[in-house]
């Protein structure tokens, strides 16, 4: 390893390990190709606030650091805009009473976002380091330095994994039945799976369909017995215990699901408009790599009636820490929350 010795912004480029916004002088030191550098920064240098993750969450955490003159970095991901871009028509987001579309939503509220001054980087964030302050976010080999952190990496629903669901997606095919339930009514549906969500989803479903077919791998609930038995107790809902499925059928719209019991082998097509997966949701964590505490299902932990992880200047918000709520409003709000949260924390931490 070479000594300590000064670099210039060239060299730090050179080396292959960019620091983006801040090279303005440095000392670093080399061992073979990998270098380390170590840059001593100007305070102007590192940014405020770091928002990781678009979608409802994010967006809106956007929309108040930048109308708190926070010039936010926002990191949207590649796919930037989160479930909601899947999601067709969304009809109980306050302000729209005849509807839009989510990726409208999702327009309309990067730009409001932008109008205030937000900077977007339609990237995905590659690792980030929060072991101390300033963190450090890292998008490939560029390095950002910044006082908060906003994490609003949502979580995807898990599905089945058949080409089948992919084809029908938005087309009879979805993963959320407060979202899309009532475009259902007096249609047959199956909900999948056999914990709480699929409780609750086909509870809620009921409302709107004429018969509701929880199909489940097993013979037994994994749900609450609380929510079971409102579920089992509801005339509309029938069980297909021991049940597979096998592939969503359709034309233009699912029209059946292919389904076969696994004890007795007998295979059938069920008839059926909705597929509702319930099958559970995942976080996305893991460019977080274990540092933030999170609860037995992978969420992030925050503080109540905030949005504070345990990190101090760290803030999460969205689906990424509620698997009870998962709504595009409640995301908005809590988006908003995280936001407040870093502008206060800001000004009282202002070095
Ligand atoms: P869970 O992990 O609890 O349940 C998932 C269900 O899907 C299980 O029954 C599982 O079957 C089934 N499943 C998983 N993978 C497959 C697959 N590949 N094929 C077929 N079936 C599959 O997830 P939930 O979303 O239901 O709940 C997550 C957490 O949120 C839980 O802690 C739950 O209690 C909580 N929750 C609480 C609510 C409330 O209190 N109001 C409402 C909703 C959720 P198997 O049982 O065989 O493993």
């Amino acid at each position: 390893m070479r000594p300590l010795r000064r670099v210039s912004l060239f060299q730090v480029m050179a080396v292959g390990r960019r620091v983006s916004h801040c090279a303005v002088e440095g000392y670093g030191w080399t061992s073979g190709f990998h270098e380390f550098i170590l840059i001593r920064m100007s305070q102007s240098n590192i940014e405020n606030v770091i928002i990781i993750g678009s979608g409802p969450a994010g967006y809106t955490a956007a929309i108040y650091t930048s109308r708190a003159l926070l010039k936010p970095l926002m990191f949207e991901g590649e796919e930037a805009g989160g479930q909601l871009m899947i999601t067709t028509e969304v009809e109980n987001f306050p302000g729209f009473p005849e509807g839009v579309t989510g990726p409208e939503l999702m327009e309309h509220m990067r730009k409001q976002a932008e109008r205030f001054g937000t900077r977007f980087q339609r990237k995905n964030v590659t690792k980030v380091d929060l072991k101390q302050r300033p963190f450090k976010v890292w998008v490939g080999d560029t390095m950002y330095l910044t006082k908060t952190v906003i994490i609003a990496t949502g979580a995807k629903a898990k599905y089945l994994g058949l080409p089948s669901e992919k084809t029908f997606a938005n087309k009879g095919v979805s993963a959320c039945a407060t979202c899309d339930g009532a475009f259902f009514r007096d249609m047959d549906v199956a909900v999948i799976g056999g914990g709480d969500t699929a409780m609750e989803e086909a509870t809620f479903l009921t409302r709107f369909a004429k018969k509701v077919f929880i199909i489940h791998r097993r013979d037994s609930f994994r749900a609450s017995k609380i929510m079971a038995d409102k579920a089992l107790k509801n005339p509309k809902i029938e069980v297909l215990w021991n049940t597979v499925v096998d592939e969503v059928i359709g034309d233009k719209f699912v029209t059946g699901a292919k389904i076969t019991n696994t004890v007795t082998g007998e295979k059938k097509t069920l008839p059926i408009q909705g597929f509702f997966l319930a099958i559970g949701h995942e976080p996305n964590t893991k460019v977080l790599e274990g540092q933030l505490k999170t609860d037995e299902t992978g969420y992030l932990v925050t503080k109540p009636h905030s949005s504070k992880t345990d990190i101090e200047g760290v803030f999460a918000c969205g689906d990424v820490q509620d698997h009870h709520y998962r709504q595009a409003i409640t995301a908005a709000g809590s988006g908003c929350m995280a936001a407040i949260d870093a502008e206060r924390w800001l000004e009282a931490n202002p070095s």
